[in-house]
């Protein structure tokens, strides 16, 4: 161990290593503060997709084109049960005009440049391109019974978080609710046709995705409303995919005005905080967005998030080796947690998944170990995440389109 190029905590205290002495150096703005990146920069956003719009816009938008507005529900069906845009699967819809209603109602948003899959075929991760080249990743994941998809919410991140792949590589743009929805379709579509191992009926119903977690490219509540209306839109019984609320997971770094915000909507999802550091002097240079909203600040609309939703929030924390899986952090952990009440929340560790060029690694075994088991010595209910994907780079962290995927993706036109 070389000592020179870290920063111990204390004199005698435990190795600390810091994003800066590891050669990390932050962007920063103009004014010197860290770069931070909300706006998305302008590009031109996808054609609009009815799952873009409410039920209500739908039904107006079909009359504008020529057509009684009962149709927008015929073309519900088709999409949202049968996982199909296609106009040639239709035959419920006049043959004349069938072709012009789907392409103005469900323009095609993504299209497949890759898939890779895990050996045992659980595990898929699938490389899009949106229309203007854009490209973002999913990962769609079967375990005993359900089906998780992480979707993506923005092509690359304006968050600068430095041991996420995403992060590193800057945001291009916002997507759109529907290119968010459609990931789902699309996932769904496959596994109906068997790419997920043989589908297994659920009582009555044909398998499909049940989780979605917004773990996926981009920081969600920098597209808040986008992300919102995808949401009511996977959890909308009848005129959507019907999905439970409990079971849709948005995480975030911390952007404390939205996390108000959704726990005000009335949709009772499951929220996510990204912490990774219990005290702000290590935040600052884990999380960039810290310097806007503190720790103590990001936790108190957690818990109030529990408080309006009655949904016990989840603290995701990344072990990385000597830099936050320190003992006396999973106490200082603990202690804030549970001064702020019981059985509000629980602590989702994971391993540091490796990115490239990254020269943080995951904690030691016995030291994970450690963190967990003060934690919930603590009272604090804590599991270690069982991470999936690494071996395709589709795990947590991981997701960037790669040089190779650039060239693949390259000689694939985008619609
Ligand atoms: N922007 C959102 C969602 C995307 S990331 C957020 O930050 O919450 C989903 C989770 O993966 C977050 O908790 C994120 O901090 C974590 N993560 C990022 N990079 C990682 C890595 N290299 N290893 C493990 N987890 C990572």
């Amino acid at each position: 161990m070389n000592d020179s190029d870290s920063t111990p905590v204390r004199s005698t205290g435990p190795r600390q290593v810091r994003p800066r002495t590891e050669g990390w150096t932050q962007k920063q703005d103009a004014d010197g503060k860290p770069l931070l990146q909300f706006a998305a920069p302008k590009r031109a956003m996808p054609p609009v997709h009815l799952a873009d719009l409410t039920p209500e816009q739908r039904v107006a938008k079909v009359k504008d084109l020529g057509m009684p507005g009962f149709r927008a529900g015929q073309l519900e069906k088709h999409y949202f049960e049968h996982y199909t845009s296609d106009p040639a699967h239709m035959t419920d819809l006049p043959a004349s005009g069938r072709e012009a209603l789907a392409a103005d109602m469900l323009p095609h948003l993504l299209t497949e440049v890759r898939r890779l899959e895990t050996d045992r075929g659980d595990t898929i991760k699938f490389l899009w391109k949106l229309h203007d080249g854009a490209l973002v990743e999913s990962v769609l994941m079967r375990y005993t019974g359900r089906i998780t998809l992480c979707v993506s919410s923005q092509a690359g991140c304006g968050m600068n978080c430095p041991f996420c792949a995403t992060g590193q590589a800057g945001l291009t743009r916002n997507m759109s609710a529907a290119e968010i929805v459609e990931q789902v379709v699309r996932a769904n579509r496959l596994i109906a046709d068997g790419g997920l191992g043989d589908p297994r009926r659920v009582g009555h119903e044909e398998e499909r995705v049940t989780n979605i977690v917004f773990m996926g490219m981009g920081e969600p509540l920098a597209n808040y409303n986008r992300v919102v209306q995808a949401v009511r839109t996977m959890v909308d019984k009848r005129h959507g995919l019907g999905m439970s609320a409990r079971g849709i997971t948005v995480s975030t770094v911390g952007l404390v005005p939205a996390i108000n915000k959704l726990a005000a909507e009335g949709i009772p999802v499951t929220f996510a905080l990204s912490l990774h550091a219990p005290d702000d002097h290590l935040r600052d240079e884990m999380i960039p967005i810290n310097s806007r909203w503190k720790v103590d600040e990001a936790l108190d609309a957690a818990r109030d998030y529990f408080e309006k939703t009655g949904r016990r929030v989840s603290i995701e924390y990344a072990l990385i080796k000597d830099m936050n899986d320190h003992a006396w952090r999973a106490d200082l952990l603990a202690e804030k947690l549970n001064a702020r009440g019981r059985g509000w929340v629980h602590v989702n560790p994971i391993p540091l998944n490796p990115t490239p060029g990254s020269v943080w690694t995951a904690s030691e075994v016995p030291v994970q170990n450690e963190f967990v088991r003060r934690l919930n010595e603590a009272g604090i209910p804590t599991t270690l995440r069982d991470t999936r994907g690494k071996e395709i780079d589709g795990a947590c962290g991981q997701l960037v389109a790669s040089e190779e995927d650039q060239a693949v993706a390259a000689g694939v036109p985008a619609d």
